[in-house]
């Protein structure tokens, strides 16, 4: 009896974190900080900071296939591959298509990473706030439901987590792109100088930015205390960053809830479910299943954050089934795994631009110039429902081609180190509005390696989304005639959902528990002490990079639970 006891109270904690990625981080880190003693179970291997980056200072030529991936890789990963940040140099980060299977009833391209980070060793570290429109915009064409929180209740919070993280930008004063805490940000080059400028003389709306990024131009000494320093503009970031100049998990807010001596990391942790105790009227675990040995344990916790990525955080509620709760956690309604969006990134503009052969850039720099939406903002002007965020940069192109051209000697080497001409590539980041039609939910008899249900993905784009791209293709080419670019070529590359790697949804917030999963603070209606606080729990897309907003949610959720733990409500 004795020794079962001892055993149980070893697998009690203060609260239990799922995932280790960019929303995980923060919630452990909140946590820690206040007091918590807090589990974090992370499914895939441990990744520390700098010690396992292997690739993150070799050159091409120090990989067998000179950092691109071989044809058999690619065969076997047909998903994976599609993401243009995995090669040679980042592989080791991104979930292989086979190790962990999906359904896709409709073609759904699901990019992951399970490790300690989850995916924020990986993401494109671009960091822009939501502003006051898009969380009305529910409320505003009666799409979904109305968000249960406004841009006032959270702004604090984008401050809070902005000055920790380390945000690059630019004071734009910008009504639709609200300003954050800013470091110093990154330079436009000429030729974007150029677009920004013809295009502000045409278009009063219109406002071409340097994208705000997750990225240490003038670290402050919060940044060293974590132990970071400087961005060095060589982005090789996909690697893992030894300077930590850019926010991961791993750089920061896991180290740091860790120094607290308060966090307890479990890696090679598949959490299974949720065990909700029907007389208590709460969740009081999860159940866990070590990949190594297979073995399942329970662990106990008075509240439990759910952070595992959107999907899986689905995943995760419909398999956490009950007596009470025989659809998923807190599924009274049935809407779990319902109205799932994503980010539309089918629109693409080439061009070249004739001119300024005499400018030139320093480094690589980590990020972009962004626009923020003007399509519907106020009010519903277009054919189609919300808009769109265009990324755009310019670069000159074909000295690295070079060792394709033609020549020998002191001539052609001369030629290599000469910069080509100016290029420039547009992209659209549409919002597509979420729908009872697009889900996930449990197959029902795919399992995967650790006799989990497999997801079914049911998601695709609508009309809406083709009016979006068509209006983003027209403009953007527009935009960029009026620049004086030449040879602008718009295109759709008909990607399927999902690349986009910025999927919503599935546990949604609202304000009330017939139509939504979480309260205004990310609690479950039903299950008080269970918060959602990734993707999940987000009700629209916005046209926005999503974490900023993750992270932010997760930092006020954790704040009130601390809040209510002290009150004894939870
Ligand atoms: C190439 C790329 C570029 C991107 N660029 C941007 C960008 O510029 N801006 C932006 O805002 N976003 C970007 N993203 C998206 C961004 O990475 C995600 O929005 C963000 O990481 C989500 O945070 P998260 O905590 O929800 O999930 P993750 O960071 O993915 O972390 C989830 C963690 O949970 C773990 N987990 C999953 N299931 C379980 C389980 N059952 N048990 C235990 N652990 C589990 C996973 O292993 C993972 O470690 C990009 C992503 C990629 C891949
Ligand atoms: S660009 Fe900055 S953050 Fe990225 S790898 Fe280089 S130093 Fe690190």
């Amino acid at each position: 009896m004795n020794i079962n006891g001892d055993a149980k109270a070893a697998c009690i904690y203060d609260a239990i974190v799922i995932g280790s990625g960019i929303s995980g981080g923060w919630a452990a880190k909140e946590l820690c900080e206040k007091g918590l003693k807090t589990l974090v179970l992370e499914r895939g291997r441990d990744v520390r900071h700098i010690v396992d980056y292997p690739t993150a200072t070799q050159n091409p030529w120090e990989f067998p296939h000179r950092n691109r991936m071989p044809e058999a890789f690619d065969q076997k990963n047909p998903i994976a591959t599609k993401c243009y940040a995995l090669d040679e140099s980042t592989q080791q980060f991104f979930v292989k298509d086979a190790e962990h299977p999906y359904v896709q009833e409709k073609p759904f391209d699901w990019i992951r990473g399970y490790q300690v980070g989850g995916k924020s060793l990986i993401w494109a570290r671009q960091t822009q706030r939501w502003s006051k429109f898009d969380f009305e915009a529910n409320a505003r064409d009666g799409a979904a439901v109305d968000w249960p929180i406004r841009y006032e209740d959270i702004a604090p919070w984008y401050s809070h987590v902005e000055k920790f993280v380390g945000i690059s930008g630019n004071k734009d004063g910008l009504e639709t792109l609200p300003d954050g805490e800013f470091l110093k940000p990154w330079e436009l080059n000429c030729v974007e100088k150029h677009i920004q400028k013809r295009v502000a003389e045409q278009y009063k709306d219109r406002h071409i930015i340097i994208g705000r990024c997750a990225h240490l131009t003038e670290p402050k000494q919060i940044h060293y205390d974590q132990g970071r320093a400087q961005c060095q503009a060589r982005h090789l970031c996909y690697r893992g960053c030894p300077y930590g100049g850019y926010f991961s998990s791993n750089s920061s807010t896991i180290p740091w809830a860790a120094k607290t001596g308060k966090l307890t990391l479990r890696p090679d942790s598949v959490v299974h479910s949720i065990i909700y105790d029907e007389t208590k009227g709460k969740a009081t675990g999860i159940r866990v299943i070590d990949t190594h040995t297979k073995q399942m344990t329970e662990y106990y916790a008075r509240i439990i954050f759910v952070n595992a990525a959107c999907l899986n955080t689905n995943l995760v509620l419909l398999n956490s089934t009950s007596k009470r709760f025989p659809n998923g956690l807190g599924n009274d309604n049935d809407l779990l795994g319902r109205y799932v969006a994503f980010h539309n990134y089918r629109g693409n503009i080439v061009a070249d631009y004739e001119g300024f052969e005499d400018g030139y850039y320093y480094g690589r720099r980590p990020t972009t110039a962004f626009m923020p939406n003007f399509r519907n903002v106020r009010k519903q002007e277009m054919d189609f429902q919300r808009g769109y965020m265009v990324a755009f940069s310019a670069a000159r192109s074909n000295w690295h081609l070079g060792a394709s051209q033609e020549g020998f000697g002191a001539g052609f080497k001369d030629k290599l180190s000469d910069p080509g001409a100016w290029n420039v590539f547009m992209m659209m980041q549409a919002e597509t509005v979420p729908r009872y039609e697009n889900h996930v939910r449990l197959s029902a008899d795919q399992k995967d390696a650790w006799g989990i249900p497999q997801l079914v993905t049911s998601i695709d784009y609508t009309d809406n989304d083709l009016k979006v791209m068509k209006d983003f293709l027209e403009q953007g080419a527009e935009m960029l005639d009026k620049a004086g670019c030449k040879n602008i070529k718009p295109y759709d590359d008909h990607r399927n959902p999902g690349l986009d790697i910025h999927e919503v949804g599935g546990v949604r917030m609202g304000r009330d528990p017939k139509t939504s999963l979480l309260n205004a603070h990310n609690q479950l209606h039903t299950v008080k002490n269970v918060f959602v606080t990734d993707g999940a729990a987000m009700t629209s897309t916005g046209s926005q990079n999503p974490s900023i907003t993750f992270m932010a949610l997760t930092a006020r959720a954790a704040n009130f639970a601390i809040n209510e733990m002290k009150k004894g409500n939870l």
